[in-house]
């Protein structure tokens, strides 16, 4: 009988020897956990999660076949028996938990960061400072060897099958695309030539791996580089690999070298499953579909659209390991949304750490915190119900304790009733979302419209309060601060102030960048596809080799200056994986952002600057929006320490320096932990 919510997404995918119990794969990420110390172990119970949330198939983040092919120095490898048996433990735990899994052979190529990295030809990438070796014939012929030998392996030590990473710019991509491959030889020059190597090493793997052995091959289906493929090609390369003997075809999207966001939260959701549809019908087997699927009813409709056969989703379930479970039990508002920020999982993977997730803390590892309260018997009051309220108060009533959550807006969710309104990121909608939900399901007492003061929590006699009662914006010492020009972040965004033509923005950070998008939004469906592809120039009449065309980005209806003190790259601390798409959307509508400013004063003919501590500039806005930095807000602390109650910080109540949603929701969580 089909599900009665989402029929397509529960149908069963049958492949001939086994069968898929539903159509979600969890895409291959690397989580860093690979390297660990206590590497294989972490990730079983990592998997061994996702498998008891009900996934139909799972692909392990990148595992090189030799050691040329490493992402970085020492990074996973599966080129002999003793590295087989060890992923025992990761295929046992998922088996147990009646899951399928498949290890992805992932060959870095010119982007491994190492002195052994190969290529097609020497030619360094735009992201890399390494130069890669030229591959001889000898090489190409024992790599091949090397993936066939690694899928055997993979077999051995209990994977269902293997993914063949054949997109993203790696180096089966570099063999395929005439961007990277100059060869002159027998794997360079004709397209017949450079597909040799994937073909090849899809038969090898076949041929070693055993006909009842799922083999997943990674196509890039849109590479978003010049000298990319043509579509052409990429159909007759899918052609060709499924002669071969591959069981699915995944989609890949864009290189990392490409200057297109593909997975960010500004990405409208669905944005790339036009490219797998195109290519249904071409082949037989099954195609997954990929990029901004975040919500069982966006796979749903995708899927009965027939733009693919399965969709893959990886961030969606570091967020919530039990997604498709709670899609199954028709629970849908109850699955911790991921909200594609990258912050806690790409963001650190780049940055050489462990991932977790922004909205779930605990993703890749459980937090172990100490109880360290004894009395139960009263309730707890959380102050403040932001993102570290909200999550404190959830874990604490999940853990049994009686919680009252006060907040003094008419709505809960803190700052994050401000980023919602950021265009590009409606997904913090679904934050919040989650927490209502959940905090009604766990029977948290919540009263909005209540300040709450040292009095009234006296009066009302808590066992332990905590403090999240977040930030208040910083208001810099500049002379003319009080003039009408000037106006916060938050008065702008919440509408209490109609913003002039003309306008300077104080303070680029996270937030000085936001308002910009903000104030500098051209069109009103920025979740439109079509005004995405637009301004980054996607190609979808694929004319072009690699899919890309001249973005034809609109430009801000407004006269926009970004400022900040500090010399060097405006937005320097964005994130790593998202700041340079920030910076290229306002550079694209016209921005102006300049660096080693000091503000010399405010006045009716508007911001007067000292640039770079010589030229003497006057820009004459209409508005001065303050976006520098905030200050913690914690009155309440003192008159309850002095009363004798515990008192707990958290968030930006606690520190608001480097404070993001990260670090507030984790501190909600341990606090809890510590209080229950
Ligand atoms: P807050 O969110 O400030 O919440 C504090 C709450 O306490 C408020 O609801 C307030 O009403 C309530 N309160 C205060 N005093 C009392 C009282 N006495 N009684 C009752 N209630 C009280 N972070 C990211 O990580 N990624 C992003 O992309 C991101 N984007 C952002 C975009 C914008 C435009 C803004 C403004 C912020 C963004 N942030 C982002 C920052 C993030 O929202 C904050 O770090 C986070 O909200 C801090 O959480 P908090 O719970 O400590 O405080
Ligand atoms: P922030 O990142 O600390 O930036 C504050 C900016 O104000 C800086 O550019 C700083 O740079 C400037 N500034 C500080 N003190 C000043 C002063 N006295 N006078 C003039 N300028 C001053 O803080 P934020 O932008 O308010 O963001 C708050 C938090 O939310 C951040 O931690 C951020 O991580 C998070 N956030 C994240 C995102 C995201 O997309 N990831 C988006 C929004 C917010 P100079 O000193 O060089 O001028
Ligand atoms: Fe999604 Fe952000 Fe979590 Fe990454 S950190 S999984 S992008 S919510």
């Amino acid at each position: 009988m089909s599900h009665p919510l989402y029929p397509h997404l529960f149908a069963p995918l049958d492949l001939g020897f086994t069968t898929l119990k539903n159509r979600v794969l969890m895409g291959s990420m690397h989580t860093g956990l690979e390297e660990g110390k206590d590497g294989l172990e972490a990730l079983a119970r990592y998997f061994a999660e996702r498998a008891k949330g009900g996934v139909g198939l799972m692909v392990t983040g990148g595992v090189a076949p030799n050691r040329q092919g490493w992402l970085s120095p020492f990074g996973a490898k599966m080129s002999n028996r003793s590295e087989a048996q060890k992923h025992r433990r990761v295929t046992d735990a998922v088996h147990a938990e009646d899951g399928k899994i498949c290890l992805q052979i992932l060959h870095a190529g010119r982007y491994g960061k190492h002195p052994f990295a190969v290529a097609p030809s020497a030619l360094r990438a735009p992201i890399s400072p390494i130069r890669p070796w030229t591959m001889s014939g000898r090489l190409v012929r024992a790599t091949i060897q090397d993936f066939a030998a690694s899928a055997a392996l993979a077999r051995e030590a209990g994977y269902d099958g293997v993914e063949l990473m054949g997109s993203e710019g790696y180096l089966i991509n570099e063999f395929i695309a005439p961007r990277t491959n100059k060869r002159t030889d027998a794997w360079g020059g004709s397209f017949e030539n450079r597909i040799r190597f994937p073909l090849e090493i899809m038969r090898a793997v076949r041929e070693k791996a055993g006909k009842d052995f799922i083999v997943i091959f990674r196509v890039s289906m849109l590479d978003l580089v010049e000298e990319g493929s043509t579509w052409d090609e990429v159909v007759a390369l899918a052609k060709a690999l499924e002669k071969a003997g591959a069981n699915i075809i995944n989609t890949g999207i864009g290189w990392h070298e490409a200057r297109v966001p593909t997975i960010a939260t500004l990405v409208p959701r669905g944005a790339y499953t036009w490219v797998t549809k195109k290519l249904m019908g071409e082949v037989s087997i099954p195609l997954i579909t990929t990029n901004r699927i975040n919500t069982p009813e966006k796979a749903e409709a995708i899927l009965a659209d027939g733009a693919a056969d399965m969709v893959s989703m990886a961030r969606p379930l570091l967020a919530d390991p039990y997604f498709v479970k709670k899609a199954y039990e028709r629970r849908p508002t109850e699955i911790n949304t991921c909200i594609a920020c990258n912050q806690a999982c790409l963001d650190h993977v780049f940055a050489g750490k462990e991932a977790s997730c922004l909205v779930n803390p605990q993703a890749c590892r459980p937090m172990n915190v100490a109880p360290v309260i004894t009395d139960r018997s009263l309730p707890v009051a959380v102050v403040g119900g932001g993102p570290a309220g909200m999550s404190c108060a959830l874990e604490l009533a999940q853990r049994g304790r009686r919680v009252v959550l006060f907040d003094a807006s008419d709505t809960l969710g803190g700052q994050f009733n401000l980023a919602k309104r950021i265009p590009g990121k409606e997904e913090f909608h679904e934050t919040l979302r989650y927490f209502r939900v959940m905090l009604d399901k766990h029977s948290v007492e919540i009263r909005l419209n209540t300040v709450a003061t040292a009095e009234l929590l006296l009066q009302e006699g808590y066992g332990q309060v905590v403090l999240s009662t977040g930030i208040k914006p910083r208001i810099p010492n500049i002379e003319g601060i009080n003039h009408s020009k000037v106006v916060l972040y938050t008065d702008v965004l919440q509408g209490r102030v109609h913003v002039g033509e003309k306008v300077a923005v104080i303070g680029a950070g996270g937030i000085g960048f936001d308002v910009s998008v903000f104030l500098s939004e051209p069109v009103q469906e920025h979740a439109d596809v079509a005004v995405y592809q637009e301004f980054w120039g996607i190609d979808t009449s694929y004319q072009n080799r690699g899919g890309i065309t001249k973005p034809s980005p609109e430009k801000s209806p407004r006269e926009i200056w970004l400022l900040q003190r500090s010399k060097g790259k405006i937005g320097d601390k964005l994130g790593k994986t998202t700041g340079w798409a920030h910076r290229l959307t306002l550079k694209a509508r016209g921005v102006h952002m300049m660096g080693n400013v000091l503000y010399q004063r405010i006045d009716d003919a508007g911001l007067h600057l000292l640039i770079d501590g010589k030229e003497e500039r006057l820009l004459p806005v209409d508005h001065v929006v303050i976006c520098a930095g905030q200050e913690p807000m914690r009155a309440l602390h003192e008159p309850l320490e002095a009363a004798g109650v515990p008192v707990y910080l958290i968030g930006g109540a606690r520190e608001a320096g480097e404070l993001d949603a990260q670090r507030a929701i984790r501190e909600g969580l341990e606090v809890a932990m510590k209080l229950s």
